[in-house]
């Protein structure tokens, strides 16, 4: 029955965890490490069933595997889930004993933050294992992957108005920019640094007096951002937000933000292709965080900036290459991201035998 389930995503392994004397039950899965190292954060949730908490591990997983491969990065994907609730059942015993079960998988699984594991608990985690990246703070460390992701998130945005618009800057491009929060904070710094007209929204308030303070941008209630005449919709809050009900609305020839999994069902991705709209899959134009991270070393206790930043750059040609590739071959760009991924995955595959 589990191999049946995880046979047609082509799942590796999975491990499961689990200490009665600390409380921790844990599940790391790691979907693929023909790349490199499984390599995605750990998630401590309190999961209303294991069965909800395995398929979450599995999808996020898959997950960083496509993330990875897109983003050029010798690394594979994983992820792990902790069952619990991060304010009440974390202690640093569980942890240690979660950090102990990363470091029996030798260096094929690669840990780092996720809801409910912050940097401290990677401190902790790192006293028990190497294998262990993005502790902000730390010698070698990269600290906040925002700056890195909005830094790609701008490269693939201009990548998506030079297709759609034959546009070569973002200068006098109307953004309506959903989502105020860390990424979109220095995504605002290139956009308005260009001479691009950004119309923000945002549910706090301190997210949207600080944008308004620094940048001086239009705001318009979160409701309305679907409705606002632009050339550029960027979901940068939260995930699902286009679906069936909000894509009629969007007026954007480009979409393209910082947010994880934007398509509430691939219909949307369907239904943009039809409408002749130029979209960015998600997990290609936020790669900059984990390309950021890639070029860590808490060994030597070094970071290479430079170089991180050169490869988030290139994130402008890989969105670049998915827009063609999907005009060519007639198919949305989420599906021919996918197929990239898998195909590089593929050739790496067949090399190593
Ligand atoms: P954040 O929490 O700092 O910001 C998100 C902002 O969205 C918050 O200010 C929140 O109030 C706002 N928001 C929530 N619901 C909203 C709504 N309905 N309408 C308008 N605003 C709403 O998060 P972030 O780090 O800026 O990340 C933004 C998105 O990008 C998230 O989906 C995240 O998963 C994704 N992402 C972030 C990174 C990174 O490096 N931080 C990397 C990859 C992907």
């Amino acid at each position: 029955m589990i191999f049946e389930n995880i046979k047609a995503d082509d799942f590796e392994q999975i491990v499961y965890c689990q200490d009665t004397r600390v409380g921790l039950k844990a599940i790391i899965a790691l979907h693929s490490t023909v790349l490199g190292p499984a390599t995605g954060g750990c998630r401590m949730w309190n999961y209303s069933s294991e069965a909800e908490a395995l398929t979450d591990v599995l999808r996020l997983s898959k997950g960083m595997t496509y993330k990875a491969s897109m983003a050029g990065l010798k690394w594979g994907g994983g992820k792990a889930v902790i069952i619990g609730d991060a304010k009440k059942d974390k202690n640093p015993a569980l942890l240690d004993r979660y950090a102990e079960f990363v470091d029996r998988l030798g260096g094929h699984y690669i840990t780092a933050k996720d809801v409910g594991i912050n940097g401290e608990d990677l401190r902790r985690i790192k006293g028990k294992t190497r294998h262990v990246l993005g502790i902000e703070g730390e010698p070698g460390s990269s600290g906040d992957p925002s700056p890195a992701t909005a830094l790609g998130v701008y490269h693939g945005m201009l990548s998506c108005v030079r297709q759609a618009y034959q546009a070569k800057s973002l200068k006098g491009m109307k953004i309506a920019l959903q989502g105020l929060g860390s990424v979109s904070y220095y995504l605002l710094e290139h956009l308005t640094r260009e001479g691009a007209q950004v119309i923000g929204c945002d549910i706090d308030r301190a997210a949207v007096e600080r944008a308004v303070q620094k940048y001086g941008i239009e705001i318009v209630s979160p409701e309305s951002i679907y409705d606002v005449q632009c050339d550029v919709f960027s979901p940068s809050a939260l995930g699902a937000s286009i679906s069936a009900e909000t894509l009629p609305r969007i007026r954007a020839k480009v979409i393209a933000g910082a947010a994880n999994n934007q398509l509430a069902t691939p219909v949307q991705g369907y239904e943009m292709m039809k409408r002749g709209l130029v979209y960015a899959p998600d997990y290609v134009i936020n790669g900059g965080g984990l390309i950021n991270i890639y070029y860590e070393d808490p060994i030597k206790g070094v970071y290479s900036q430079a170089q991180a930043i050169e490869h988030v750059k290139g994130i402008g040609h890989t969105v670049t290459e998915v827009l063609e590739r999907a005009q060519q071959d007639q198919l949305p760009t989420f599906i021919v991201a996918d197929k990239m991924a898998e195909e590089r995955i593929e050739k790496a595959r067949v090399a190593h035998v």
